[in-house]
């Protein structure tokens, strides 16, 4: 198993977070992840992420539980009422007991901060010029104050005293099954093997804070609906010195009026009368870079497509565009004057 992620840091609330702000965080971020709603990759497995976060911090006796023993231990803690028939909680015991150890390691190893993802919808018009939109998203970034320390500027952290700076609790526990030895996370450290003595006043002491930033995304010409843009480490600032997160950007291009897209090419149905496919014209068809001029041939039959290079999507790698695809479709009147009637019915004697 990875070590997982600290709850408060999955909802993204502070340390101190009333049931309010737990109970509005988990609303926003699941409404946010919800796999009917989120198709990225990763969403679903966020969803889950959230909901167990939420389970814990939103029940008090768990939450303070949490607090007091972390994660990995707290598991252990939520299932003591094992009493030797439940092998799902005896599993997680025995798994304390092996990981114990690894665990605590892994609290005080550097964490990369968590990728963020956002989604932009643009139209068909922009997919062409390529766009730049702002976006305003809401990231933890390291305390401008103690650059992450969590101590206040000038001061050091002190060696835990519970733990002597190990960041594990030894104890030898008996039970049903025999006599092992539990190692836990120190509850007073949290694994870290260090306190934090004189809290930075700015972060009270968690290095890190929630911000809301405007980003600039530029969106390249040429992107698919559902392509997708990376912002290396524009995500969630990292613990203990690890790296941050990045921001997944998902593009929708919002459908046209008058186009549809096919990759690079942009299809497009011109509607003609017989006379005008008979004889050939000259019409104004619309584009995405304005209106031109396109010659009908005489002759021309329904479904016939007549192409105008350039005129599509630019190729989002390497130069130049796809075409418009110009579809004609001869429409057959559905009510005639009289007139029409009778040079119609002269027409059809001509042609036999
Ligand atoms: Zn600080
Ligand atoms: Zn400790």
């Amino acid at each position: 198993m990875s070590p997982k992620r600290d709850y408060y840091e999955v909802l993204g609330v502070d340390k101190n977070a009333t049931e309010g702000q737990i109970k509005e965080a988990f609303r926003k971020l699941a409404f946010k992840y919800h796999p009917d709603r989120n198709r990225e990759d990763g969403a679903e497995e966020k969803f889950k992420e959230i909901n167990e976060a939420y389970e814990v911090l939103s029940d008090a006796e768990k939450r303070s539980a949490y607090d007091r023993f972390g994660q990995g231990d707290g598991r252990n803690l939520f299932n003591q009422d094992f009493a030797g028939v439940d092998f799902g909680g005896f599993g997680d015991i025995f798994d304390a007991f092996f990981r114990g150890g690894a665990g605590a390691t892994a609290r005080r190893a550097p964490r990369r901060g968590a990728d963020l993802y956002a989604s932009i919808t643009i139209t068909l018009e922009e997919v062409v010029s390529g766009a730049e939109r702002e976006l305003d998203i809401t990231r933890v970034e390291l305390c401008p104050q103690c650059q992450g320390t969590g101590s206040q500027p000038g001061s050091q952290p002190s060696r835990c005293p519970k733990c002597n700076g190990s960041g594990q609790i030894h104890q030898v526990q008996q039970s049903v099954f025999g006599r092992f030895t539990n190692i836990t996370t120190c509850p007073q450290c949290h694994g870290e093997g260090k306190i934090i003595t004189n809290p930075c006043t700015q972060c009270h002491g968690s290095g890190r804070e929630q911000r809301q930033e405007r980003i600039k995304v530029q969106i390249p010409a040429g992107i698919q609906d559902g392509g997708r843009i990376r912002l290396a480490d524009e995500g969630d600032a990292g613990l203990r010195g690890g790296g941050a997160g990045d921001l997944y950007i998902n593009v929708s291009v919002r459908e046209h009026q008058l186009f549809r897209r096919d990759n690079d090419n942009i299809l497009y149905d011109l509607p003609i009368n017989f006379a005008q496919a008979a004889l050939g014209d000259e019409v104004q068809v619309h584009t995405l870079y304005g209106k031109v001029m396109l010659k009908v041939p005489a002759g021309s039959q329904t479904g016939q497509v007549i192409r105008l290079k350039n005129k599509g999507v630019p190729h989002l790698r390497g130069r130049g565009h796809g075409a418009q695809l110009v579809k004609l479709l001869v429409v057959t009147p559905s009510s005639l004057n009289k007139k029409q009637q009778q040079l119609f019915e002269e027409l059809a004697k001509e042609l036999g």
